[in-house]
């Protein structure tokens, strides 16, 4: 029963597997067109022979229909497009074939029996001949469709052996019963074909799957290789392959857009001071909020370049560049609540725009970098766009860089020096050694200008160490009471081997130890902390001292107070412009106040007017340095100043106190 059932479904194709259909369909629209030219061409030569001696029904009228279903059925088939036939359509087309074979089959072995009874044994022959030969070519051409080769294989010699076997002619028993054993042989041989054709379609559509399954899994990869895991945003590979790509559209299609790059500000701190897994939550929250905006128009692109740096591709008229970089910023620095804690950070934006800015990736990335170098020193927590202004100044710094690569340093430097006043005793106590730099190329620069160059082009070691050896000669030239202030630069603070040349040289001089006093700006300590504490202390247990200079221009001075072994803390001198409004007096007071309260001196730069000098003593402020004192001066010229001031050399020396009356 089941056998039985189970051959049913193969007849009518049930459960067939989609794309064996689809094939068998695709070889079949080649084989059955040539099946009925076959069934024409046979039919036709019988009924040649046939003519006259049957009848004309016979041999013309009811062969006539037949031809025509056949032509018909033969250009359907030709016309059939065989590549997009989906797998519903492939079973339809393919059973109603199987039924036509079955219809044809019975059609045409009537029609070839009705004709045996005319004719002699030649005629009757071929009617044997070509029911022989029709239906070994009927097998064949349905050899991608096996049900209807049996179906017309038993629809034909059935009838044809029970027609046969009825007449006494033993010839055509022996001939039904060949044609029998041999369709038997065909349909074996046929099944085997088939069989191997199957095979062939499933491991096509094995090799098929394989194929998908590996695009697949290459594309996944592509996307990990393209994704930062912490923040699931697009990374840094992906941002410079995109902005590649953007930048060839913009440049075939005269179009324009901009490159961001967002850099969070006291994150470091925050890192520091919550772990890092703190640190991390923080990144992805912060990453969340920038997809959030990244998704909500089309307008940008956000990818995280790593640590707490996020680029942009943004597409948005340069007018409003600025304002969207802002909006940005302002969102990343709405406060956070992560795990109980409320912190809050910063974020700073640079931004450049294609193609005024620059043309490659590497000019675009660059010119954002220093967009946002901007924003990070004068304009924090905004966006800066890249403008003529910083392409001047950036052609100013090449400049600069180049004459300082091939500067004679001992011919083009000098030091200079500026007094230090003792409002107590109301005299000198030392001088600050400040480099000046005459290029012949350039004329007067500025240290402000090329100090960080000579710091980011590595010149920074040899510099400093001509301009100590410098501030030694010009400190042996003055009284021994007063002291030295020497600046070091980031750099120089977290060189071991620059801090040894220094005292190795300050060995090497008469001079001691304790009249020198090094300056360190908050910044440059915070660069790199632990090595900066390690110099510092090393510098100190020579004898020397260390003052933080600039103070109050960064943002985490007083942790720094306690931590670091200074003596001195120098008030920078933008807060000595502010003195008069109550805020800038307060700020001033309290940190006179606090270096009193830890046994610091405390130094106020910038002195300009007498009314600074006196709001500063009432303050109870006891150093100060300006140009109401004095300018920096070149070193030769200090000693003779220090004969003709109206400030009395250091009270410690003269013996006594006092300022000049105005
Ligand atoms: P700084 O260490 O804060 O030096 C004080 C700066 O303020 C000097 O500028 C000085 O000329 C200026 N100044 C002094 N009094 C007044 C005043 O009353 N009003 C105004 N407006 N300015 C005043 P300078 O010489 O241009 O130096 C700039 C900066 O360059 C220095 O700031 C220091 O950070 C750096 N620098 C100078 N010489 C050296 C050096 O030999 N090595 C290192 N590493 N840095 C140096
Ligand atoms: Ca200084
Ligand atoms: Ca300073």
């Amino acid at each position: 029963m089941n056998a039985m059932r189970r051959f049913l479904n193969w007849m009518t194709l049930s459960g067939q597997q989609p794309e064996i259909l689809q094939a068998q369909f695709r070889e079949l629209r080649r084989q059955v067109p040539l099946l009925y030219a076959l069934l024409v061409v046979n039919a036709g030569a019988v009924s040649f022979t046939h003519y006259g001696l049957a009848p004309d029904y016979l041999t013309i009228w009811l062969l006539l229909p037949l031809f025509l279903i056949c032509t018909v059925r033969a250009i359907v088939w030709l016309r059939r497009p065989g590549d997009a036939v989906t797998p519903e359509e492939a079973l339809y087309q393919l059973r109603k074939t199987l039924f036509l074979s079955g219809v044809l089959a019975l059609a045409y072995v009537a029609w070839s029996l009705a004709l045996d009874s005319y004719g002699g044994p030649l005629e009757r022959g071929h009617v044997a001949l070509f029911i022989a030969i029709t239906v070994v070519g009927c097998i064949f051409c349905l050899i991608n469709l096996p049900q209807a080769a049996l179906l017309v294989m038993a629809l034909v010699t059935g009838p044809y052996i029970a027609y046969y076997s009825r007449l006494d002619l033993t010839v055509f028993h022996a001939i039904s019963m060949n044609i029998f054993l041999v369709s038997l042989v065909l349909i074996q041989v046929l099944f085997n074909g088939h069989k191997a054709f199957t095979k062939v379609i499933q491991s096509q559509r094995a090799l098929a799957q394989k194929q998908q399954e590996t695009e697949r899994l290459s594309e996944e990869n592509a996307i990990l290789a393209h994704t930062d895991a912490l923040t699931g945003l697009p990374n840094r590979r992906h941002f410079f392959a995109t902005l590649q790509k953007r930048i060839q559209e913009a440049a075939a299609t005269h179009g324009s857009f901009a490159v961001g790059v967002l850099d969070l500000d006291r994150f470091k701190p925050v890192n520091d001071t919550y772990g890092h897994h703190f640190g991390d939550l923080l990144l992805a929250e912060a990453g969340d909020r920038l997809k959030g905006l990244a998704s909500s128009g089309t307008r940008f692109q956000i990818s995280r370049l790593g640590g707490d740096e996020f680029g942009m591709i943004i597409e948005a008229p340069a007018n409003e560049l600025e304002a969207l970089g802002q909006s940005i910023c302002d969102i990343i620095a709405t406060p956070y609540e992560i795990e109980g804690i409320f912190v809050r950070i910063g974020c700073s934006c640079g931004l450049a725009v294609f193609p005024d800015a620059g043309r490659t990736v590497h000019e675009l990335f660059d010119r954002s970098d220093y967009a946002l170098y901007n924003s990070k020193t004068g304009r924090r927590g905004q966006a800066t766009l890249y403008s003529v202004e910083h392409e001047r100044q950036i052609r100013s710094d090449r400049a600069i860089e180049s004459a300082l690569q091939g500067a004679d340093l001992e011919e083009e430097f000098e030091v200079y020096l500026q007094p230090i006043l003792d409002l107590q005793q109301g005299g000198v106590t030392g001088f600050e050694a400040l480099a000046r730099w005459n290029s012949p190329l350039l004329g007067q620069v500025s240290p402000d200008q090329f100090i960080p160059q000579a710091e980011r082009s590595g010149l920074m070691r040899r510099l400093t160490i001509t301009l100590f050896a410098k501030a030694l000669a010009a400190m042996s030239q003055l009284p021994a009471h007063l002291s030295l202030s020497f600046n070091l630069s980031a750099h120089d603070i977290t060189s071991k081997e620059t801090v040894l040349t220094l005292l190795t040289l300050l060995g090497r001089s008469r001079i001691q130890p304790g009249r020198l006093m090094f300056e360190i700006t908050e910044t440059a300590v915070m660069r790199s902390y632990e090595g900066a504490e390690q110099s510092m202390r090393l510098l100190r247990q020579t004898g020397a001292r260390l003052a933080l200079d600039d103070f109050g221009t960064g943002y985490s001075s007083l942790g720094y107070l306690h931590r670091l072994p200074i003596d001195r803390v120098k008030i920078d001198k933008s807060f000595v412009s502010g003195i008069d409004d109550p805020s800038g007096h307060g700020i001033v007071s309290s940190i006179i106040a606090l270096c009193r309260s830890m046994s610091l001196d405390c130094v106020v730069e910038g002195i300009e007017t007498d009314a600074q000098r006196d709001r500063l003593k009432s303050l109870g402020c006891r150093y100060i340095q300006g140009y109401l004192i004095a300018r920096p001066m070149p070193a030769k010229d200090a000693a003779a100043w220090l004969e003709h001031t109206d400030y009395h050399q250091s009270a410690a020396a003269a013996g006594m106190v006092s300022l000049p009356v105005n």
